[in-house]
């Protein structure tokens, strides 16, 4: 096979590239700096042959096995105020900039809404993948367009809102354009009518305690990191890609079945009808909290979070995984969807 201008390496480990720590091998591998490389990567014949996947962070990644196609890394760095209006800054980040940094960075300048997800693991070109969420907000609530380039057609695209079919902890890319559009920049807008977002009670509790009445982003970012700090394990420490599964959604019917059952079940009255339950508590009341399975276990402080005690393979995770839907199944009678993306199984 004929070789494009970026660099390929073939036969490239995963390992160091995913938050969980498995081990895996693809195929093929690139890492893409700069628009330049990625020019040339898309002139490249073979690019339509292959098999492909777009890497970010790997922070919502569970790999199953190798992975015989081309992994891209997306390492396009830069952010910047691109424009305001009287009602919004408007902030433009390449995809492979730390999200983190990047939420830091825009509380730095002044310029508030993100302060909710704070030290979510993982970089701005995976956030709308995921449609990254925390304490009340979605990314997409800021979310203005993004620049994404199809890998097929070789095309440089902006999709707004609507394009990028938001839903809970979803989106087009993790679908239908999954391997195929590149996300090579995200822009956001940021309100300068700003309110903050505190109805979660444990962001309501951690401002409250130091008596913190009206927050300022600051506060509320300040609150969100030390409760994630306290909760959820380090992925520099212990392996693990954050919540694994999705919090699920019954009818009103099935809920008031399973409330009359279990008087004290956490729920949440979605707009549509719909009752959203708390997975972490279902999967709690179901003793696997701290349980373990071989080298993969269920977080001490946080049911929702499948870790790697050392050691651990994809096929361990989705058997622990398998297991934890299977009991709720039987005791609950819900159906738990992983949240991370699952490669090469
Ligand atoms: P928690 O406070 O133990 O609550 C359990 C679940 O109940 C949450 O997942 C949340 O759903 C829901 N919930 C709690 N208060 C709510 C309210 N006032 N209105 C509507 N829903 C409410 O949650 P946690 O596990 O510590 O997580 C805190 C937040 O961080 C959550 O928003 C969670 O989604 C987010 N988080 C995400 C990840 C990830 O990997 N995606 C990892 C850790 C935490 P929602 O999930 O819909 O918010």
């Amino acid at each position: 096979m004929s070789q494009p201008t970026p660099l390929l390496t073939r036969d490239a480990s995963l390992q160091a590239l995913n938050t969980f720590g498995l081990p895996a091998r693809a195929a093929w591998f690139t890492a893409i700096e700069t628009p330049a490389q990625l020019a040339a990567l898309i002139a490249w014949p073979e690019l339509k042959r292959l098999q492909r996947f777009v890497l970010g962070g790997g922070s919502n990644l569970v790999l199953a096995g190798d992975f015989d196609g081309l992994v891209l890394h997306v390492r396009l760095t830069g952010r910047a105020l691109i424009a305001e209006d009287a009602d919004a800054w408007f902030v433009r980040a390449g995809a492979g900039e730390n999200w983190h940094d990047f939420v830091s960075w825009t509380l730095e300048c002044g310029w508030p809404g993100l302060e909710n997800l704070a030290l979510i693991p993982g970089t701005v070109g995976a956030a709308p993948v995921q449609n990254i969420g925390a304490y009340g907000l979605e990314m997409a609530e800021r979310f203005h367009t993004l620049e994404a380039v199809d890998l097929e057609t070789g095309e440089t695209v902006v999709l707004d809102r609507a394009a990028c079919q938001f839903g809970y902890r979803d989106s087009v890319f993790k679908r239908e354009a999954a391997g195929r559009s590149l996300i090579t920049a995200v822009t956001f807008q940021l309100p300068k009518h700003w309110r903050p977002i505190t109805g979660y009670a444990d962001v309501a509790r951690e401002l409250e305690a130091p008596g913190i009445i009206q927050p300022t982003a600051r506060e509320v970012a300040d609150a969100v990191i030390a409760l994630r700090l306290r909760k959820l394990p380090d992925p520099a420490h212990i392996g693990n890609a954050g919540s694994f599964f999705k919090n699920p959604r019954i009818d009103a019917q099935a809920f008031q079945n399973l409330v009359a059952r279990y008087p004290d079940l956490p729920h949440y009255p979605q707009p549509d009808g719909t009752v959203k339950l708390a997975a972490g508590w279902l999967i709690e009341r179901c003793g696997w909290k701290g349980k373990t399975l071989g080298p993969v276990g269920v977080y001490e402080r946080q049911a929702l979070v499948l870790v790697n005690r050392g050691g651990a393979r994809g096929e361990d995770v989705l058997r622990l995984a398998r297991a934890i839907q299977a009991s709720v199944r039987a005791t609950f009678g819900v159906e738990l969807e992983p949240e991370p993306v699952i490669l090469g199984a």
